[in-house]
């Protein structure tokens, strides 16, 4: 089916002068299936948001995101960035999870090791991962603010 080229149309461009606009503008559609409304963007990043595991994506460079922004997942007091193998397994059940974009809280929560090692980052790698103290080092020293200079948040495409 040809789609009819409304730029090039009598009767719409009739009615367009009729309303006194001029040119035809530029409009953005918007997909709630694809983006992220203001509330949900809001409601990540103020705190958790409860989501059905399949509609979590894993983007190409292994980073979760949900619709147009990227997101960490939280299970237990692991804080997930990547598709380790405990994301992997939660998706795969089709059970909630619990994401955001906001602020953790390194008190109570630890970033996974595992998911570092995915991404490589900073230099993180397996074989580095399991010396305990390069490890502790690692956790303590991670920061969301760098994590989100590397890798932003949102939007994403
Ligand atoms: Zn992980």
């Amino acid at each position: 089916m040809k789609l009819p080229d409304f730029l090039d149309d009598k009767d719409f461009n009739q009615l367009r002068r009729t309303m006194g606009a001029e040119s035809p503008g530029q409009f953005e559609l918007f997909d709630p299936e694809k983006q992220l409304t203001y509330t949900e963007r809001e409601a990540l990043e103020s705190g958790l948001v409860e989501l059905a595991a399949p509609a979590l994506r894993v983007l190409k460079d292994k980073t979760l995101a949900y619709k147009n922004s990227r997101v960490w997942l939280q299970k237990g007091d692991d804080i997930h960035l990547a598709y380790c193998k405990t994301v992997q397994s939660l998706r795969h059940r089709e059970q909630a999870i619990q994401i955001s974009t906001g602020d953790f809280h390194p008190q109570h929560q630890s970033v996974c090791l595992e998911c570092l090692s995915v991404l490589q980052y900073q230099g993180i790698d397996a074989r580095r991962m399991r010396r305990a103290e390069f490890s502790d080092q690692v956790v303590e020293q991670f920061s969301m603010d760098d994590f989100k200079n590397a890798y932003p948040f949102y939007p994403i495409l």
